[in-house]
């Protein structure tokens, strides 16, 4: 993928459905007379044009605003032009196919950023940035993806590898000197250094984790007989933010999972509500699935009725689940009755909102959330595991420190690769083949 041809591609770069707008986009490397092929007119760069499309025939297809931005100033870094037209699918379908008359072929997902990408107009973490914010689900994660969309997180990164490639040279130079070695390292402070980074790469890693959660959430095993509150405590607990999650297009809703969200964190909840034994073929398959959620979830809250507390049918459930599964009890309605506080477990009213603050600190504190925590980047599972990867490798240049200088400006390396690979340094083909397979068409 790296030789990506440069051929000419075309997209409808807006949402499907109808809109006030609606937007071709175009790049390639040279485009200088598609515009006027398709409009008549030679546009001056970054100039809106108000201009007719036109067909093959000379035909108007629509009028809009073309703009023509020549590379390398552009998105991609080649020339791109915009058509903007009508909103219409049929439109913009007729738009595009004139693009590709006119020799452009469809892009692919992803394709415009995978060339910023190629073209240095973005480092892979800016890149991967641009899919996160598009599907954010919170104002939290859009201002986090954000601060990755304009290289703040791949700018920490950048400054930690130039250290370590500093330490390195000076590691490396002192293998050819054996003798004076150790002085030469310790007069250049060397070890300072050295557990300066890896404590710098442990705040990153915080920061990052931080970011993983706001992209990703956590997943709570929902265990509860009919009318205990189920349904009213989720309604509680998302506030007024449920109206934003559903609001999100294509948010998927399978029947066991419904995402709320506490502070930005999507709570991703697995309702056990339907584990019960059948014959059921479907049935038995939504079953399957919710036992493969349970496996992956973070804690089990268990929701009774205040009055009756734990009964045998909660026992059977929690038998099943995974013994290290942390698992909280909830009493609700305690404005109905309110028994005796057991030390651990939590009392809530859904109906009247007692008790919810503490769930909700709750929660966030067993997903590992830190609320006093600012510049947060909208990290991957990708990034972090590099994160924690070099953070592996520093700890060993520490442990061996001067004993071994082969194996600190070994160990160095290591950690220079795997925090390099975060901005797309030495990535392979597959990876990137992975990363802007999963982007939408047109961006
Ligand atoms: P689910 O079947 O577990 O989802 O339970 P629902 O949320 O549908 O609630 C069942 C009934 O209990 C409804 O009539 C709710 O209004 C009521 N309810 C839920 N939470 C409370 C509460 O904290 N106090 C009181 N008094 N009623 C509640
Ligand atoms: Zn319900």
């Amino acid at each position: 993928m790296q030789n990506a041809k440069r051929d000419v591609i075309a997209a409808i770069a807006t949402a499907p459905g109808r809109g006030g707008v609606g937007i071709v986009r175009i790049s390639g490397a040279n485009l200088s007379t598609f515009p006027f092929q398709i409009s008549g007119i030679n546009p001056i760069p970054r100039h809106a044009h108000f201009v007719k499309f036109l067909d093959d025939t000379g035909e108007i297809i629509d009028e809009g605003i073309l703009l023509y931005f020549p590379g390398p100033h552009s998105f991609t870094g080649e020339d791109v032009i915009e058509l903007q037209g009508h909103g219409g699918p049929i439109v913009l379908n007729m738009l595009l196919v004139r693009c590709l008359q006119l020799g452009a072929r469809l892009a692919e997902p992803g394709e415009f950023t995978l060339r910023a990408y190629l073209n240095d107009k973005l480092d892979l973490a800016q890149a991967e940035s641009v899919a996160d914010l598009i599907d954010a689900s919170s104002e939290q994660a859009v201002k986090s993806a954000m601060r990755s969309l304009t290289g703040e997180f791949s700018n920490q990164i950048e400054i930690l590898v130039a250290g370590l490639i500093d330490l390195r040279m000076l590691v490396e130079a002192t293998l050819d000197f054996p003798e004076e070695e150790i002085e030469f390292l310790q007069s250049a402070k060397a070890f300072d250094r050295l557990a300066n980074i890896c404590q710098q790469v442990s705040q990153v890693e915080q920061s990052a984790k931080q970011g993983s959660l706001l992209r990703d959430g956590i997943s709570v095993v929902l265990i509860g007989q009919p009318n205990v509150g189920k349904s009213s405590l989720l309604n509680r607990l998302a506030g007024e933010e449920v109206a934003i999650v559903s609001a999100v297009a294509g948010t998927t809703r399978d029947t066991v999972r419904e995402t709320i969200q506490i502070n930005g964190v999507p709570i991703h909840i697995v309702d056990t509500a339907g584990l019960r034994d059948t014959e059921d073929e479907v049935e038995l398959i939504g079953i399957q699935r919710t036992w493969r959620a349970i496996e992956q979830a973070s804690l089990a809250l268990l929701l009774v009725d205040a009055k009756h507390g734990v009964t045998s049918v909660e026992d059977t459930i929690i038998a099943k689940l995974p013994a290290n599964l942390p698992l909280y009890t909830l009493h609700n309605k305690i404005d109905l009755e309110c028994p005796e506080k057991l030390a651990g477990d939590i009392y809530v009213s859904a109906k009247l909102g007692t008790g919810i603050a503490e769930l909700k600190s709750l929660l966030l504190s067993v997903a590992g959330w830190q609320t006093e925590m600012s510049s947060v980047f909208l990290a991957r599972e990708r990034h972090l595991n590099a994160i924690r990867l070099a953070k592996h490798h520093l700890e060993c240049a520490i442990e061996v420190q001067a004993n071994s200088l082969e194996l600190l400006a070994e160990d160095l390396r290591l950690a220079q690769f795997a925090l390099a690979s975060i901005s797309g340094g030495f990535s392979a083909d597959d990876l990137l083949g992975e990363i802007f397979s999963r982007f939408c068409i047109g961006k």
